[in-house]
């Protein structure tokens, strides 16, 4: 299938062939007839599928058709909610790239900046804002937006924004919205708490779904190493020296943690930058292009950081600690494999976390292979204890691990890791060469 077959407009068209894009991904197939038509969606569908596109493209197209003579400023006619600034500031250049042979105007907002420059475009007047929730209820308290006229709402990552405990601001946006929109929902994740919002807001929606809810992409080879905790940065290092990668992004639960990794790492001659909440936004820019440039090897995030990253063919993802959330374990490994290329995320787990892992394997449906590196044979003497404060009780696993027989894979049947493993030649293999 073309992008023209879709109908869309011939400078959608040039923009989308000047971007290199020569076929539509599957949620834009999906999607971009349906948002033509005026369809609410219900979209389902993970990082990395070109919903950004799959979005943006026909809300373009609407806006141009629903044009009416400028006179005087204009009106906000699209809002794109996003969770966090990264993905506002993607998603803005995305409507940027798009939009750029059409005559409409568009501005991003969010927190963390100074609000005035942001003030002076709004108050200019643009057609698309793409903003995070609380810099916009800032901007409607000083009265620089006004969000009577939009047409078009699209609610990026609702998961999410809803995760981040924004579902409060986002009421409260709603509520400034006209009653008659066309609304886009996108959500990696379906819980009560989306559904509920999703039957309040969307009108006889479509349903846009490209992978199995709560999967994680196909393109991913992932792999848990079991560890002890305090080996974990060694093993790091290791893996990282050792296979010579040139591009990881690890994630860790903290913020502290983060930027003790990324000093520790560089201190093991492993260029590495820290990237999460506490940080400027200037920083956190920075760190995020020295990265893309390949000046740093090693970016270290945070979940909420690292949300709406679009790195292109990022090829490793190490999860340095499990997330609290099963959820977000897809969020992450989201960040490799994206748009067709492969990947291949990794989970360095203690005996702390085996609980975390089940309701991760159970999140997504399968067992991720287990594979134990020689001489990182954890210690099956050591107790495992609570995460954090109020962190779950760990539970062992009672299941059988076959690692042993593969190489690089030690036998090591004793202790609490005894997670059955799935066929793990090649990580074995690839544990080999690191170990
Ligand atoms: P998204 O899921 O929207 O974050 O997009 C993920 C990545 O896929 C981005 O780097 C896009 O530039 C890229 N992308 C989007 N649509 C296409 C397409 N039709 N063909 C190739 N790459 C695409």
């Amino acid at each position: 299938m073309s992008f023209e077959s879709l109908g869309l407009r011939t400078e959608l068209l040039r923009a989308v062939s000047e971007k290199g894009y020569n076929n539509p991904t599957p949620i834009q197939q999906q999607a971009i007839p349906l948002v033509l038509e005026g369809r609410d969606i219900m979209g389902g569908a993970q990082t990395g599928t070109g919903k950004t596109a799959g979005f943006t493209l026909p809300l373009l197209q609407r806006l141009m058709s629903s044009t009416k003579p400028v006179k005087g400023r204009r009106n906000i006619r699209a809002l794109v909610l996003t969770p966090t600034r990264e993905l506002a500031a993607q998603v803005a250049e995305s409507v940027q790239t798009y939009g750029r042979h059409l005559p409409l105007k568009s501005t991003v907002v969010f927190g963390g900046v100074s609000i005035n420059p942001q003030k002076i475009k709004l108050i200019k007047g643009v057609d698309i804002l793409v903003a995070t929730p609380g810099r916009l209820l800032d901007h409607v308290s000083q009265r620089s937006v006004d969000l009577s006229k939009v047409d078009i709402l699209v609610l990026d990552e609702a998961d999410r924004m809803l995760d981040m405990g924004f579902i409060k601001d986002i009421r409260k946006v709603l509520a400034l919205l006209p009653k008659q929109k066309q609304t886009l929902l996108f959500s990696a994740t379906f819980s009560g708490e989306i559904k509920k919002l999703a039957n309040d807001l969307l009108k006889s929606p479509a349903l846009v779904e490209v992978a199995q809810r709560n999967t994680t992409a196909e393109r991913v080879t992932q792999v848990v190493h079991p560890v002890d905790k305090k080996r974990k940065r060694e093993l790091l290092s290791l893996l990282i020296g050792s296979e010579n990668w040139r591009q990881v992004l690890v994630f860790t639960r903290t913020k502290h943690g983060a930027n003790k990794l990324a000093e520790q790492l560089d201190r093991d001659g492993i260029s590495a930058a820290a990237i999460h909440g506490n940080k400027s936004q200037g920083a956190r820019t920075r760190a995020l292009a020295q990265f893309k440039s390949g000046k740093v090897r090693v970016l270290v995030a945070t979940d909420i950081a690292a949300r709406g990253l679009d790195i292109d063919q990022l090829p490793h993802v190490v999860n340095f600690e499990l997330p609290n959330v099963a959820e977000d374990y897809v969020h992450r490994i989201g960040r490799t494999g994206r748009a067709g290329n492969e990947g291949e995320a990794m989970s360095l787990v203690c005996v702390d976390e085996l609980k975390l892992l089940q309701d991760i394997e159970r999140l997504i449906k399968r067992e991720i292979p287990k594979v134990v590196i020689d001489n990182f044979e954890p210690d099956p003497t050591i107790k495992p204890e609570p995460i954090n404060k109020g962190g779950r009780g760990r539970q062992q696993q009672n299941s059988r691990k076959r690692s042993g027989n593969k190489p690089g894979a030690s036998r090591n049947s004793k202790g609490p890791y005894k997670g059955r493993s799935n066929n793990q030649s090649r990580s074995g293999n690839r544990a080999r060469q690191g170990a």
